[in-house]
């Protein structure tokens, strides 16, 4: 079988045997599942953990598990967390120092194992999520070499969306419910069967060690029309118009004022992010002041500190720190990478403490606009 063999199927036998496999080829397989409430990323050791049965209700600022009938395990939007809090953690050490007996000191660069991850479950948005941080942290002349080192080694698994969540709007931002190239496997759930289609090399070669049978025209047809039909049943979308005009000409607008009056700064929106890369780094000493480690850490256009420069941050208000996400997310990101910095997943809108939805701001931002007879599109 090659990368463009026709595509097969799998019983929820054949799945377990993929897990299966991939743990016996010594991979860190990571996926979708039940705990403390949400259905998180997180190591799995089979393919039961899945969230079968489980789906979730969302909106702004709302998150619940709920219970499906239909025994499901891919029928759930994105969760709080996506799958750069493996490719590029939220805390990761860099090398520690120590002083010597001599009074010297000695710098140890840290060098971990990198686990050789499967992802599993992988929504077409985040596939897109993790292509845009490919570019930004491996593409570019400022490679994240941790992010390297786990990211090329890492197999992917998509899962194509025939239910888009409430909270969702991919088609707005360019994409869409189904998984673009760039993975391994791309899984498409059917009535408690998987379609799978084989983008690699090196998804064929497992796909060919685990149960599986020709998957045949009607089914194939059909996981088409569920793919394509999930394209009209957004939950959310953005205004269609320029968004990088809208944005260009909005600097000024009133809105920022509005949003700026309900946002925390608390930066949750860009913790839950599947694009957001910022970092900083910090040193931490230990209480004999003979040891000192270098961290990485994620770090958030929201905080104060951020565009701290010569004596005092840049972006002081709350008013400017909204608007610089929002700006940079939709228009400025293209100048920088090439694309939008935002894959419409809806993760800021559910996780926002605030219930600040960017979709309803920038359809206010555009009203704003027309109000004031510069339209956009
Ligand atoms: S928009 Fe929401 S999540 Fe983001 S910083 Fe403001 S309050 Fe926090
Ligand atoms: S800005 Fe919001 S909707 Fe867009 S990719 Fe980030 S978390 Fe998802």
């Amino acid at each position: 079988m090659t990368a463009t063999a026709a595509p097969a199927v799998l019983d929820r036998d054949g799945l377990n045997a993929l897990v299966a496999a991939l743990v016996a080829q010594g991979r860190t397989v990571v996926g979708p599942t039940v705990r403390d409430g949400a259905i998180v990323l997180a190591e799995l050791s089979s393919a039961d953990a899945l969230p079968f049965g489980w789906g979730v209700e969302l909106d702004a600022g709302r998150y619940r598990l709920v219970r499906r009938e239909d025994g499901a395990a891919f029928a759930h939007s994105a969760g709080p967390q996506s799958w750069k809090n493996f490719l590029h953690p939220a805390r990761e050490r860099l090398w520690s120092a120590d002083r010597t007996p001599e009074g010297d000191v000695s710098f140890t660069a840290d060098e971990p194992e990198t686990p050789s991850y499967a992802f599993l479950g992988v929504r077409p948005c985040d596939l897109r999520a993790i292509a845009i941080q490919d570019r930004v942290l491996a593409g570019g002349r400022y490679e994240d070499t941790g992010y390297g080192r786990r990211r090329s080694g890492a197999f992917l698994i998509a899962a194509e969306c025939t239910e888009p969540g409430a909270t969702c709007f991919c088609v707005s931002t360019g994409g869409g419910p189904a998984a673009d190239p760039g993975y391994d496997l791309a899984l498409t759930e059917m009535d408690g069967r998987f379609l799978v289609r084989v983008g690699s090399e090196e998804g064929a070669e497992l796909l060919e060690r685990v149960p599986h049978r020709p998957a045949g025209p009607d089914l194939e047809a059909s996981a088409r029309s569920a793919v394509d039909a999930a394209r009209d049943h957004m939950g959310r979308s953005l205004p269609p118009v320029d968004l990088r005009t809208l944005m260009g000409a909005s600097l000024d607008a009133e809105r920022w004022d509005d949003v700026a009056a309900r946002c925390l700064t608390c930066g949750n929106c860009t913790m839950v992010c599947p694009t957001c890369f910022c970092t900083t780094t910090e040193e931490v000493t230990d209480l004999t002041g003979d040891h000192t480690e270098r961290w990485q850490r994620w770090d958030s256009c929201f905080d104060l500190d951020f565009s701290y420069l010569h004596g005092g941050p840049v972006r002081a208000s709350a008013r400017g720190r909204y608007r610089q996400w929002l700006t940079h997310k939709l228009s400025t990101w293209h100048d920088q990478f090439g694309t939008s910095g935002c894959v419409g997943c809806g993760r800021c809108v559910v996780w926002c403490p605030a219930g600040i939805d960017i979709t309803e701001e920038v359809a206010a931002l555009d009203a704003e606009r027309t109000a004031l007879g510069t339209e956009t599109d």
